[in-house]
């Protein structure tokens, strides 16, 4: 073990030579703060100064390096006040440039005829000869060369950081800890996946020798990244209780299969692979966290409904926790009336109802007179208890966090968890964002269902789009408008989403029934016009936020989405899910103002195709996993160096090794992973600190 690494990973920049006081101050905004954040401050390109070319090879407008001799004197050619240029003339064997500096008196008694330079610049070629504009330049007599004939970072930098600045600090940060970092990942792993030595990896991925040695560091760091990311999740998946000793729920096959014959339809291939896993994980006695992933209406409500059904007939009690009221009500009579026949009890448990109806649901359930409760974030108060908690089930997970799901299972003693969500995730990003969960997919829709049928348009085409919304609300038919906002918080943006609902309610539709729901209101208030929406009441519903994931209006059949250029897909997609879910044929309509190629791209995506996967696979192609992930709520340790949509090959090679490593040691405590999980330890603090209060 070598503890003086360490210490000198933690250390202040300012040991480092060349950062002094106000120098560190400009790397603090950089969030560089400790030696160890310097040399994990990756580059975010690369100059490529390492070939040489010959002058007649230069090509009008590129970078290039060349090697040359001085054939003149300096010139010095004075253009206007305050601008002079310096001016050589430079062959080898195949032609002649001229190098041009400005402003730079100095090199007057740099050049001499006869000498031999190594020049790095940008190139172009407009009269006679090439030009090089304040070219790089390195004697070659010297020998030695630091700006020319390599591969140079590019760093992404602030005001008064220069890369050549950067870089020279670097060098000597790296000089400070070069051949002494210490290899934390086992020899074995090294081996079987060829990854390079870890302090050869950091000098070439900051000073490469060649691009081969370049490959070679980054493959070993962001496969480094990546295996760190996956142990954390797998670790996090042993704290929350997986392998733990949990409930042996019973099989209950009369019953349940009674269920499923009384529904009036067949369960999908789908459907009944989900949940033959989940009744593997019910009735083994470890306990189950598992994440259903379906698109909308592909039918996770019944799979809810059945796994709750089973936890009661054990003899334990079920918890559906959703993130709001109105799909707390939604979801409650559904189950009601699933389960009429199963002789269950249930009761619904929301902010909104008083004192008294609360303290009588909450006695009954502490009683064990309620089987299965149905709730928003009121489930997650101290006063909440139970007889005999057997089964978390959260809905619409990604507005829960793993905080949330850890306060509800301790509410029982080692519950199974279940976690539902529509979001639909490629399968390889899913096992890193929800890497501490099994996970399970409903990759199918109920046969019979009508595609929704997509259109973009844009303003030209309002008076007929505006037209086809009357002839649906004449049929009877319901619509939804969506006005979307950037930023809640975007003051302009909040008010022109408004005018323009306001403009729609008020003008074009002024003689139908509209309802408008907008971010000012509170959630009582939108809750009630929500509501007069699924009972009928109103035609139209004009929103400028998000309608409420899960809302189940079958009578719904228009969806129209002004900018819809401003949406992730994926978010389109959900927005678009809460229509076709009635016998009717379905219609999305997306307002596209956007001439830009890759939103042009982006809405034929739409309209091309309704699989969720699909969509957002192809999201994450065209705007790369940066944006994907823009709102993440994971909390997941940062990536520094890895690209989780370039890096997948890499990502499935470290999920494997991941695999292995737990496999031989389990919990990382024989001695050649001890290093390891200290690091995984320090990079998931954040996350695990959520965790421990379990
Ligand atoms: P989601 O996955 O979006 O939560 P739901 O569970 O709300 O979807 O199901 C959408 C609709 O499809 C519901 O009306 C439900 O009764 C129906 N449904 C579910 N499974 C099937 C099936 N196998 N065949 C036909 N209809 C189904
Ligand atoms: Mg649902």
């Amino acid at each position: 073990m070598n503890s003086g690494i360490d210490d000198i990973l933690k250390k202040s920049i300012q040991c480092i030579k060349g950062v002094a006081e106000k120098r560190s101050k400009l790397f603090h905004k950089l969030g560089i703060f400790s030696v160890y954040d310097l040399i994990t401050f990756f580059p975010r390109g690369y100059e490529d100064r390492s070939k040489l070319k010959k002058i007649s090879q230069m090509v009008n407008g590129e970078e290039c390096t060349f090697e040359g001799i001085v054939m003149s004197k300096v010139s010095e050619k004075r253009i206007r006040k305050g601008l002079t240029l310096y001016q050589v003339f430079i062959k080898d064997d195949t032609g002649t440039v001229i190098a041009t500096w400005f402003n730079q008196p100095f090199v007057k008694k740099l050049f001499y005829v006869g000498e031999r330079y190594i020049f790095y610049g940008k190139v172009t070629g407009k009269y006679k000869y090439f030009e090089v504009s304040n070219p790089v330049y390195e004697k070659v007599e010297n020998g030695e060369f630091k700006n020319t004939m390599r591969i140079l970072p590019v760093y992404s930098s602030t005001a008064g950081l220069s890369q050549n600045t950067i870089r020279a600090v670097m060098e000597n940060a790296l000089e400070l800890v070069d051949g002494a970092l210490d290899d934390f990942l086992p020899y074995w792993i090294r081996k079987e996946y060829r990854l390079c030595d870890i302090n050869y990896a950091f000098s070439n991925i900051h000073f490469p020798r060649s691009e081969e040695d370049l490959n070679y560091a980054r493959y070993r760091l962001v496969f480094e990244e990546l295996f760190i990311l996956q142990l954390g999740l797998l670790s996090i998946k042993t704290a929350l209780g997986d392998g733990k000793e949990g409930i042996c729920f019973g099989t209950h096959e009369k019953e349940l299969a009674h269920f499923i014959s009384g529904l009036g339809f067949e369960l999908t291939n789908a459907q009944k692979r989900v949940w033959k896993e989940i009744e593997i994980d019910m009735e083994s006695n470890r306990v189950m966290n598992r994440l259903v992933q379906g698109d909308v209406g592909s039918g996770k409500t019944v799979i809810a409904a059945l796994a709750l059904l089973k936890a009661v007939k054990s003899g334990y009690q079920g918890i559906m926790m959703v993130p709001t009221e109105i799909l707390a009500k939604q979801h409650f009579e559904t189950l009601c009336a699933l389960m009429e026949k199963s002789g269950v009890t249930l009761s619904l448990l929301v902010g909104s109802q008083t004192a008294k109806q609360k303290k009588e649901i909450l006695s009954r359930i502490e009683a064990g007179e309620v089987d299965i409760v149905i709730g928003t974030h009121a489930l997650l108060e101290d006063n909440v208890k139970f007889y005999r908690l057997g089964l978390v089930i959260t809905d619409e997970q990604h507005r829960f966090g793993v905080r949330q799901r850890a306060v509800l299972s301790g509410k029982g003693e080692n519950p199974d968890v279940l976690v539902m969500t529509a979001t639909p995730i490629p399968r390889t990003l899913a096992l890193i964002l929800y890497g501490d969960l099994d996970i399970s997919i409903i990759d199918e829709l109920p046969s019979g269902r009508k595609p929704i049928k997509t259109y973009v348009v844009d303003n030209s085409m309002r008076e007929r789009v505006n037209k086809f919304i009357r002839k649906n609300v004449s049929e009877g038919r319901q619509v939804y408008i969506v006005c979307p906002l950037v930023e809640e918080s975007d003051a302009i943006e909040a008010k022109s989403a408004l005018e323009l609902a306001e403009k729609i309610a008020k003008e074009d539709f002024k003689d139908l029934r509209v309802g408008l729901v907008h971010g000012k209101m509170s959630s009582s208030e939108k809750d009630k016009v929500m509501q007069s929406f699924a009972d009928g009441e109103i035609d139209i519903l004009v929103s400028t936020t998000v309608i409420e994931v899960g809302i189940n209006v079958p009578n719904a059949t228009v969806m129209v989405i002004e900018n819809a250029e401003r949406f992730g897909l994926a978010q389109l997609h959900q927005l678009r899910g809460r229509v076709g879910r009635g016998g009717y044929q379905s219609y999305c309509i997306l307002y596209n103002e956007s001439k830009s190629k890759i939103a042009i791209e982006r809405m034929k995506v739409m309209e091309n195709s309704t699989d969720g996967f699909v969509i957002s696979e192809k999201d994450l192609e065209i705007r790369g996993p940066g944006e994907f992930f823009g709102t993440r709520q994971h909390g997941l340790p940062e990536l520094k160096i890895a690209n989780l949509y370039r890096d997948m090959d890499i990502l499935k090679k470290a999920q494997k090794a991941a695999a292995e490593i737990l496999r031989r040691d389990r919990l990382l405590c024989e001695e050649e992973n001890i290093k390891l999980k200290e690091k995984i330890v320090e990079k998931f603090k954040e996350k695990l600190k959520d965790i421990s209060l379990n």
